[in-house]
This record gives structure tokens, C-alpha cells and sequence, in this order.
């Protein structure tokens, strides 16, 4: 574990879709530790510092993939390549990857297809996957091409119907489910998303990683401001990736969540 940011340059930058951009940089992992699907980095930039999962992992090279939504991503979101950050981590348990020859399923919600699609780029090595790629609109879906290429099956949703299934990423899991089953799944998406996805997986008897986002400041396990309810287990250290049998035990899951200071909404 790292506590210092290291201060990266940006090398590329790709504009995804239009409110969500790639930050690709330099990462030694011999010298800051083998990195894994699911773990997240603080990102500074030199006033603010926040959490971002890891949209891909290659060799010596991370991307993190942002959207903008507020100050600090806005301010992101206007670096240009060259412009350095200050990254610390990796932090958090990521995803179960210990599979051989199953059918899986991958779903990821907007900017939730970020670590899902770190994750699918290793299971697909030994693996049959589905990825059900989730979005408002047509122009908000993330990776599509680049999942196809590495070899995943890959179903388009949009709320609005402008592109693949017309509704919801759980009406489209429903779809899935009439003809296919899967040994196990990984969902990533805004909680509204989750919440309904694991009410259906639980009832197909599909257990599934689920990866959580709370409010965060040392993202170290020290103070406190991620925990969740009634189970105390804090984001940053015993998530953000929670199986089945632990999502069941937190209480506030698709219920509620704290802000910076520590009040629920
Ligand atoms: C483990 C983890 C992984 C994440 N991965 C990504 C990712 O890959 N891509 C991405 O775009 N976003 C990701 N986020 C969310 C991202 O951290 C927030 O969107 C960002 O901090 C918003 O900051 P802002 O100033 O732009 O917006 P603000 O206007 O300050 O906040 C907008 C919303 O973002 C959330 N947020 C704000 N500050 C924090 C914080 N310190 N910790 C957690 N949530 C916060 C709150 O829900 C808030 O309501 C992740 C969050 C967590 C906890």
C-alpha cells in the first residue's frame, strides 16, 4: 500500500462518450504492486482528491475512466495530455476472478462499466462471457467495441430503446435469463440498478460480486466515512466488492447512503 500520491503524467485521452473520458498513464507495477480488477486509486489534482476504479490494466499502463458529474470531475475532465495527477493505491478488494470454463455474466451500468470491463478483459482468458452493457442513450454506452474485440458476448440496453434492448439493465437481465443461466455474475451500475439486478439473481439462485460506491476521504480504512450499515464494513478496506452472501448482511444496500458529512440521504 501506498500512502503518498505518485504524480503521473497523462498520456492519452479518450473521449468515450459525451459526459465520460479515459485517462491513460504510466504505472510501474513492479515497483507499486501488481494491480486487479475491482481495486480502486485516489486521484488528486492538486486540490481535491477522489476515488476512480480501474477501466483497464495493461502492462505498465492504467486507464481510468470518469464521468463528469461535479468540481472535481469537471476539473478532470479539462486536463489535456501532458497535464500530470497524483495517484495513490491501488486500495479495496476486487473481483473474484478464480474461474476456469464457466458461463459468466457481467453487468455494468453507465459509468459502472469502468471496473466490469477490466474484470471481463481477464475472465474471457478462460471463460464464457456475457456482458450486458447498460445506458440512458445510445451515445452513454461504454466499451462496446472494445468488449466485442476481446471476445465477450455483448447485449446493449438503453432506457430510451435508441440503440440494442429498449428498458431497464433488469428488464434486460430478465430477457437473458428466459433462455440462457450463468454460474455466476459481476454488476457494477448505480445502486437503483443493483438493488433491482440482485433481487433477480437472488431469486435465479445466481450469486454474483457486486461493487459498491460510498462517500470517501483516506480511502486507508482509518476514518470511517465509507462504512456501511449494520455491518460496519468499511468500502475502502473490506470492499468495494462485496459477494452475495455479504451484500445480503448490509442493510442500507439500495436503501440509502451517507454524504461528506456523514448524513443520510
Ligand atoms: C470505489 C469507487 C470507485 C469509483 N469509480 C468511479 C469511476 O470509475 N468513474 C467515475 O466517474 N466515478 C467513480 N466513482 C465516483 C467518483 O468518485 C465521484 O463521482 C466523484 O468523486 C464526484 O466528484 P465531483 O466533485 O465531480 O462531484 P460532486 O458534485 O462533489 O459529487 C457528486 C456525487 O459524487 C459522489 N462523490 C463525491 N465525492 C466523493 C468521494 N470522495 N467519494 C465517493 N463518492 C463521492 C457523491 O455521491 C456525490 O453525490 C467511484 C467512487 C467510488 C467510491
Amino acid at each position: 500500500m501506498i500512502n503518498a500520491p505518485q504524480i503521473v503524467e497523462i498520456k492519452e485521452i479518450v473521449s468515450e462518450t459525451p459526459t465520460i473520458k479515459t485517462f491513460k498513464f504510466d504505472w510501474d507495477s513492479n515497483k507499486f504492486g501488481e494491480v486487479n480488477p475491482g481495486e480502486f486509486l485516489m486521484i488528486w489534482n492538486f486540490s481535491d482528491e477522489k476515488p476512480m476504479s480501474i477501466s483497464n490494466i495493461s502492462n505498465n499502463e492504467l486507464s481510468i475512466s470518469v464521468k463528469n458529474i461535479g468540481e472535481f470531475t469537471s476539473q478532470l475532465h479539462d486536463l489535456k495530455v501532458g497535464d500530470e495527477i497524483g495517484v495513490r493505491g491501488s486500495y479495496g478488494n476486487g473481483f473474484n476472478t478464480d474461474f476456469d470454463a464457466k458461463k459468466l455474466l457481467v453487468i455494468g451500468g453507465g459509468v459502472g462499466m469502468a471496473p466490469v470491463t477490466a474484470l471481463t478483459h481477464k475472465l474471457v482468458e478462460n471463460n464464457e462471457v456475457d456482458v450486458l452493457v447498460a445506458a440512458t442513450t445510445k451515445d452513454e454506452l461504454l466499451f462496446l467495441e472494445d468488449l466485442e474485440n476481446v471476445g465477450a458476448n455483448v447485449h446493449p440496453c438503453t432506457d430510451d430503446g435508441s440503440f440494442g434492448f429498449k428498458g431497464y439493465a433488469s428488464d434486460c437481465l430478465n430477457s437473458l435469463l428466459e433462455d440462457s443461466t450463468y454460474d455466476y455474475a459481476f454488476v457494477c451500475g448505480p445502486e437503483i440498478m443493483m438493488i433491482g439486478i440482485f433481487n433477480i439473481l437472488e431469486d435465479a439462485g445466481i450469486l454474483a460480486d457486486y461493487s459498491l460506491e460510498r462517500y470517501m476521504k483516506c480511502a486507508l480504512g482509518v476514518c470511517g466515512q465509507c462504512c456501511v450499515d449494520n455491518t460496519g464494513w468499511r468500502i475502502c478496506m473490506e470492499g468495494p466488492v462485496f459477494n452475495s452472501e455479504k451484500i445480503r448482511l448490509i442493510e442500507e444496500f439500495g436503501k440509502y447512503r451517507r454524504d461528506a458529512s456523514g448524513v443520510k440521504y
